[in-house]
């Protein structure tokens, strides 16, 4: 991991659900988040190891934007919406990522 080094610091990664958790039962608590944290902005240091690099985490077909935060180093998950709505977010990923065809397509009106 080496060749992070010295890069740019505000790396944002696109991932699928799948990636990130089963997807069964209620998403959020499979993040293994601290739920009472809800982080609008990319923190400038992660809260719990203090190291500065956070990438933001798209969740294709989950929010047109960054979802979550993560920690590069600890790779701890932080929310960017509180808990209710990132469920909402995830949820709907989880429709999404079924169909291939779909990827890479976003309506025009989920933007707003
Ligand atoms: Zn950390």
């Amino acid at each position: 991991m080496a060749i992070k080094a010295g890069i740019i610091l505000t790396e944002n990664r696109l991932v699928m659900i799948d990636d990130l958790i089963e997807t069964d039962g209620k998403l959020v608590e499979k993040l293994e988040v601290d739920t009472s944290l809800v982080l609008k902005k990319r923190p400038s240091h992660c809260p719990n190891c203090h190291a500065d690099r956070i990438s933001g985490i798209e969740v294709m077909g989950g929010y047109d934007g960054i979802l979550l935060w993560e920690c590069d180093m600890c790779e701890d998950l932080f929310l960017r919406f509180k808990e209710e709505r990132t469920e909402e977010f995830l949820q709907s990923a989880k429709g999404v990522w079924t169909n291939p065809r779909d990827w890479g397509y976003v309506p025009s009106y989920k933007f707003n």
